[in-house]
């Protein structure tokens, strides 16, 4: 026999584990926009006046949150919203991503901003993975710093005063159990800073969807039909993360919830170890001016490396 919806009497076209809920379309729309706008509050992550930058990849994440954003901001006439893009230079990867995040953007009838790293450092990622030598380093550990210095830059061109990002449950859930397995307790509190904790000379960054399951947003992305780009990136490579996520995904389906308990450790820990990060502790880079630990940043660090700068 069909299910019907357990908020109203339609029929269910989804069972939403983690809440033993089996929900029609409508409810599941409706549900889980308010997930969203719960974590949204709870966590104090945007104000009345903000402009939000909205950081989009081009995939069902990013796809989903700039579609609920969107929605929440009719309620606040005062925020604004201004997507944006980082173009790594990917070929048949970011390229065709973006095409998804245009068509998105566009129906929103909002304007895309692009920044790529050919702009910001002078190589694509495709050209740094071809030259970059001895070291072999993995594509995405010269991806992840550039880009986070890249998101920072759209974020001061575009003057926002926060940066959402699409990272949901499963992501974040991965990286606690990641840094916990490494021993690395005081990484969960530096990626867990509430927005008032932000670092001078980054724009805080929240993440609206890290209550939100993978699964969640893959229904919602294909029950409302939004435009998303769903290749893997050719560079992804890290079998230390999949090795999490596919425990996790175990886990979380025999005990549904498992996600959440995870985050809500990550939580508890950053919130007792958060003292033990002093603002006072950054220094600022001798080449760049960047806030960093160490005397130069990562991204002076990696543009020494391949061109000597
Ligand atoms: S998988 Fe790695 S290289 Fe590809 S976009 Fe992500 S961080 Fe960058
Ligand atoms: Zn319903
Ligand atoms: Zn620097």
């Amino acid at each position: 026999m069909a299910l019907t919806c357990s908020k109203c009497d339609a029929p269910a076209i989804y069972f939403r584990r983690y809440t033993s809920e089996a929900l029609c379309k409508t409810c599941l729309i409706r549900t889980t926009q308010r997930r969203v706008r719960l974590t949204i509050n709870k966590r104090k992550m945007f104000r009345e006046t903000d402009r939000i930058g909205v950081a989009i990849s081009g995939g069902k994440d990013s796809a989903v949150l700039l579609q609920i954003l969107h929605d929440i901001e009719a309620d606040f006439p005062r925020a604004t919203l201004h997507p944006f893009t980082i173009d790594e230079g990917i070929q048949g990867y970011r390229d065709k991503a973006l095409e998804a995040a245009r068509s998105l953007v566009n129906s929103l009838d909002l304007s895309l901003h692009v920044v790529s790293f050919k702009q910001l450092f002078g190589h694509t990622l495709d050209s740094i993975v071809h030259n970059r030598g001895e070291t072999r380093r993995g594509a995405c550990s010269y991806c992840g710093v550039l880009r986070r210095h890249a998101i920072n830059e759209a974020a001061k061109e575009l003057g926002v005063d926060v940066v959402a990002t699409g990272h949901n449950l499963d992501d974040e859930a991965q990286t606690v159990l990641m840094n916990i397995l490494r021993g690395d307790a005081m990484r969960i509190v530096r990626t867990n800073r509430p927005r008032e904790l932000s670092v001078d000379g980054f724009i805080p960054r929240v993440k609206p969807l890290m209550e939100l399951s993978e699964r969640d947003i893959v229904a919602y992305a294909h029950f409302l039909d939004l435009p998303f780009h769903d290749i893997p990136c050719p560079y992804a490579s890290d079998a230390y993360r999949n090795d999490v996520r596919a425990f996790l995904g175990q886990m979380e389906y025999k005990r549904p919830g498992t996600l959440l308990a995870t985050l809500h450790s990550g939580d508890a820990i950053a919130a007792s170890l958060s003292e033990q990060i002093a603002p006072g502790l950054q220094n600022t880079c001798a080449r760049c001016g960047s806030p960093t630990t160490g005397r130069i940043c990562k991204v002076c660090q990696i543009l020494e490396e391949i061109d000597g700068r």
